[in-house]
């Protein structure tokens, strides 16, 4: 029997505690869906008053000097630089992950000429495997279809290889160092998209040596919904990468309004066209909550609540989909139940919030920074009683929304 008072009591030592008043969330709402929309940091109103108000209202046009708007993505790219191991100058927020990754897999082809065969994940969240059809390699192949280990697929031909830190649906979390160093051992360029990894743990992309990654902005990062996402291009591919969407916000003088394009010198040159300034300010406020993270802590902590959960869920007799391995786990954890859309409902309606995904995945997202313990707990109890009770067989909880 695993009790309530075990949960407060973790929830006594948690050093990350005091970070749960900085968000603003319902009352009667347990959130473990943080890895889909992140929750609202308390004080993005008042950025997104000001930028409004002040910025827009009284600056106009003068806040593109005025109020910094200019530098914005290459700015937020700095503040967020650190939280994906990056050194200054090789991270801009812009766009959505699914354009990033279209310049980033576009680049990375070019950086290999002669090479044309773009290696992915058959598991892999839909707009990854959709871009990099979109660019038309050659050659796709897909780790999984029938059966093909990443080892297998690796040949002289692999140009780039495009993969998930952490799986979007098992949580599974990839050992980014390994993976990378055995890419590259076949000549081949690596892009980590690191939209389920960024703000649940620590990513060192330089250290190690990956060349593009993205991400997004709107997941763990509290960004808001929508929030622009982020590009990661290593130093040393800067003067060689070019990217195809060329974007005067990219060229190396804009307001020069030459006929011609030019790139900018570095990580600007992956910038396309006018930042969506309103979206921006989100991301700004919720990077000054992230600014004092320590991210071994959040690391650690996001490992007791998926730990806490899973011997929760065992105990109900609930089968695990995410790897058991601490190693190999990120900050979710996904059951599998053959009716697993209705019991989502069902729990939904109790007021704790996961989600499904497809074929019979419920996924329970861990944010560190606004989950406690005791929450852990009681939504472990709520499903506990939506399996005891049999109320997600009520037909209400079949319907289902545009978005799931
Ligand atoms: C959420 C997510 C995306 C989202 O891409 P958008 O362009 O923001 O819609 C892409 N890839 C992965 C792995 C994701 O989890």
């Amino acid at each position: 029997m695993i009790t309530r008072e075990e949960a407060l009591a973790l929830d006594a030592a948690d050093p990350l505690r005091g970070f749960r008043e900085r968000f603003t969330l319902p009352k009667d709402v347990l959130y473990l869906d943080g890895n889909s929309l992140g929750a609202l940091p308390a004080h993005t109103p008042e950025r997104l008053r000001r930028m409004v108000e002040e910025e827009w209202g009284q600056g106009l046009i003068r806040s593109w000097n005025e109020a910094g708007w200019y530098d914005l993505p290459r700015g937020l790219g700095n503040r967020l630089a650190p939280l994906v191991g990056a050194a200054p100058d090789q991270v801009v927020v812009c766009d959505s992950t699914s354009v990033n990754l279209f310049k980033v897999l576009s680049a990375a082809l070019r950086l290999r000429p002669g090479r044309s065969t773009v290696v992915s994940e058959l598991g892999s969240f839909p707009t990854d495997l959709y871009m990099t059809e979109g660019l038309s390699p050659a050659r796709r192949l897909l780790i999984g279809r029938d059966g093909a280990s990443l080892a297998e697929l690796l040949d002289e031909d692999t140009a780039v290889v495009l993969l998930s830190h952490v799986d979007y649906r098992t949580g599974r979390l990839q050992d980014m160092a390994a993976v990378t160093e055995q890419v590259h051992a076949a000549g081949a360029l690596m892009v980590w998209d690191l939209c389920h990894s960024v703000g649940a743990l620590p990513v060192e992309l330089d250290a190690c040596e990956a060349d593009f990654a993205v991400g997004c902005g709107y997941k763990y990062l509290n960004g808001g919904p929508g929030a622009p996402a982020f590009l990661y291009a290593a130093q040393r591919h800067h003067a060689a990468a070019r990217q195809p969407l060329s974007g005067w916000f990219g060229h190396a003088e804009p307001f020069a309004m030459a006929p011609d394009y030019r790139p900018a010198d570095g990580i600007g040159r992956f910038l396309t066209g006018t930042p969506p300034l309103l979206s921006l300010a989100g991301l700004d406020a919720a990077l000054d909550v992230w600014a004092e993270v320590d991210l071994a802590l959040v690391r650690a902590k996001s490992l007791s609540l998926t730990s806490f959960f899973l011997r929760l869920t065992d105990a109900l007799g609930l089968e695990t989909v995410t790897p058991r391995g601490e190693a190999e786990r990120g900050s979710q954890i996904s059951l599998r139940h053959p009716s697993a859309y209705a019991v989502v409902q069902a729990l939904i309606a109790r007021g704790v919030i996961g989600d499904f995904r497809e074929p019979d995945i419920m996924r329970f997202g861990f944010t560190p920074l606004y989950v406690s313990h005791a929450d852990v707990w009681d939504a472990a109890e709520a499903l506990r009683q939506v399996l005891a009770t049999g109320e997600w067989a009520e037909a209400r909880f079949a319907e289902r929304g545009a978005v799931t």
